[in-house]
């Protein structure tokens, strides 16, 4: 876990989803994969010259942007797909009950840390793909605001689905703080709108949550 910086007066935990309250790289590269299939299908090509075309994109992409990450539905949004299609094929395709299970200690966690502060998801799946998600967890009922692709129809990093997730919960963004495996995905842009930033390791640093933010609220 890497912490930058947690806001004096926290009342909001905006987490990304895949990766961060779930560790299954399996399924994680599935979603990816199934995706590159399906735009193979679409551009009558095959599924490795199509990932080689994909990887080449995004390095192109990260050389050009200071080497910088993008989000696989900007990736798609770059090769035709939009993001009306992305969420649809998300939707049709990701079955997240086939991958993961129900998580008594993530379960206890995301309870502790809900009678505290407001939590929200923020992804860049669907809405229906996250509730799904967090139904198999055991936790869909410890969010106040999920905020997915089709909510804002931009993917992360973009500020919109922040700021949403931040109305939603009825706080300011300085206020919350934003919790992600990703750095450039789920942390840059929150710290850039003043928001707290936690890059994750994977469910387990959030495991450890209620207890970092304690101690951090005792040294202050
Ligand atoms: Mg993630």
């Amino acid at each position: 876990m890497k912490i930058y910086t947690i806001p004096d007066t926290l009342e909001a935990l905006i987490f990304d989803m895949d990766g961060t309250l779930y560790t299954h790289p399996e399924y994680v590269r599935f979603q990816i994969d199934r995706l590159i299939q399906e735009l193979a299908a679409r551009r009558c090509a095959g599924f490795t010259e199509t990932a080689e075309a994909i990887e080449a994109y995004r390095k192109n992409w990260a050389e050009s942007h200071n080497n910088q990450q993008v989000s696989l539905g900007n990736v798609f949004k770059a090769f035709g797909v939009s993001i009306e299609e992305s969420i649809r094929w998300r939707e049709e395709l990701y079955h997240p009950e086939a991958y993961l299970k129900a998580d008594p200690k993530l379960q206890k966690t995301l309870r502790t840390l809900k009678a505290s502060y407001k939590l929200a998801v923020v992804t860049n799946n669907p809405v229906l793909v996250a509730q799904k998600t967090l139904s198999v967890l055991g936790v869909e009922d410890c969010f106040t605001a999920i905020v997915g692709l089709d909510t804002c129809k931009v993917s992360k990093p973009h500020s919109a689905p922040f700021l949403k997730a931040a109305g939603w919960c009825g706080v300011s963004p300085e206020t919350c703080v934003a919790l992600g495996d990703r750095y450039d995905i789920d942390v840059s842009l929150p710290l850039r709108l003043g928001m707290g930033g936690v890059q994750v390791d994977g469910v387990e640093d959030v495991y450890l949550l209620g207890d970092r933010l304690m101690n951090l609220r005792q040294s202050n």
